[in-house]
């Protein structure tokens, strides 16, 4: 394939006051093989033409050959509107003008023409300079096309590195970050943070039972379950390792965390999993609460140490109960 026979599938749009111009332009295009060939008399026309589109997808033109010399709306303003533009800004302009002068010619680049050609054309000198024109536009699609994968990608990448795999709920790590923000956060606008710390009761037991693909059923249906029981928007269920999660509620005190756990343990023994040797009949959680109103000189540690402490004492106490931890 010769250079002058190379598919002509561009979609070309021309600028010029000059009807003559138009005409011998559009009948080198033609000659070229260029079958979408849009012709304009002024830059305002092309303007509103253009603009009229929601996004860049829906404008039918991928290269814009323009006289810089016009009547009202010059190439070189024209240019730079088109640049300015998001929905429009990618489309590559060729400027043509009269005389070459070197001021013009530098308005016209700082404007952000992508070539120039100097009137009339020769027709081969037309032809090179669309040809470089679409071969930067194709480099630039797919740029384009990459990047979008790469953003994609990276989303994902992000999503997962803050997710538990088996649960699909916040992982650890997501988990201390989210503890670190809202325990400023309480501090700074002076109200209470509190955690849930849950455990599956005698869950080495069902696994021993049942197995542990049986065991990572059960601890879906767990999460899933407490993720159900969340109410309000800023409430976080994270997996804290092994059969262990958290629950952080910002905002919420002592009689508000004590009310949404007491739903949890409810909740989860309503499922009515099998557990041949749990604490009863079936699969049942055990929940340690604290909640506190960070002051300067507190602690994280402090909440969450309770917390935990108050679980161990549900384990002690029978599992399957909810227990309140005191802070400090
Ligand atoms: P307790 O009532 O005192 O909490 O007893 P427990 O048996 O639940 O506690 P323990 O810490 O002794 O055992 C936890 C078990 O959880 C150990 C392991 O078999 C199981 N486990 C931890 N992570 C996973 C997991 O990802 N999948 C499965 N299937 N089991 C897990
Ligand atoms: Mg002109
Ligand atoms: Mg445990
Ligand atoms: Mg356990």
């Amino acid at each position: 394939m010769t250079f002058t026979e190379a598919p002509k599938g561009t979609r070309i749009l021309l600028i010029d006051d000059s009807d003559i111009v138009l005409r011998v332009l559009r009948g080198h295009l033609k000659a070229f093989g260029y079958e979408s060939v849009e012709v304009m008399h002024a830059a305002v026309d092309a303007m509103l033409y253009l603009s009229s589109v929601e996004s860049p997808d829906e404008i039918a033109v991928d290269l814009i050959i323009c006289d810089i010399e016009m009547p009202g709306m010059d190439g070189i303003t024209f240019c730079r509107e088109m640049k300015q533009n998001p929905l429009t800004a990618e489309i590559p302009i060729i400027i043509m003008t009269a005389n070459a002068d070197e001021e013009s010619l530098e308005a016209a680049f700082e404007a952000g023409a992508m070539d120039y050609i100097t009137k009339p054309p020769r027709k081969i000198d037309l032809l090179a300079r669309i040809r470089s024109a679409e071969t930067l536009k194709q480099m630039l699609d797919q740029r384009r096309a990459m990047n979008r994968r790469l953003a994609t990608a990276n989303r994902k990448l992000e999503e997962m590195s803050h997710t538990d795999a088996l649960t699909g709920v916040y992982n650890r790590r997501r988990l201390d970050q989210i503890l670190e923000t809202e325990w400023r956060r309480a501090m700074r606008n002076g109200y209470p943070l509190a955690v849930l710390m849950i455990d599956i009761d005698r869950f080495k037991h069902y696994n021993d039972a049942l197995g542990h693909a049986e065991g990572d059923v059960c601890l879906r249906t767990v999460a899933q379950t407490l993720r159900d029981t969340l109410r309000r928007a800023g409430d976080v269920l994270a997996r804290y390792g092994g059969e262990e999660f958290m629950v952080v509620l910002p905002g919420a005190d002592q009689d508000a965390a004590m009310t949404m756990a007491e739903q949890m343990r409810a909740r989860v023994e309503a499922l009515a999993i099998p557990h041949p040797e749990g604490v009863g009949p079936n699969v049942t959680i055990t929940i340690g609460v604290a909640a506190h109103q960070p002051c300067k000189g507190d602690v994280l540690s402090d909440l969450l140490s309770a917390a935990d402490e108050a679980l161990y004492r549900g384990k002690a106490d029978g599992r399957n109960t909810v227990v309140a931890g005191t802070v400090g």
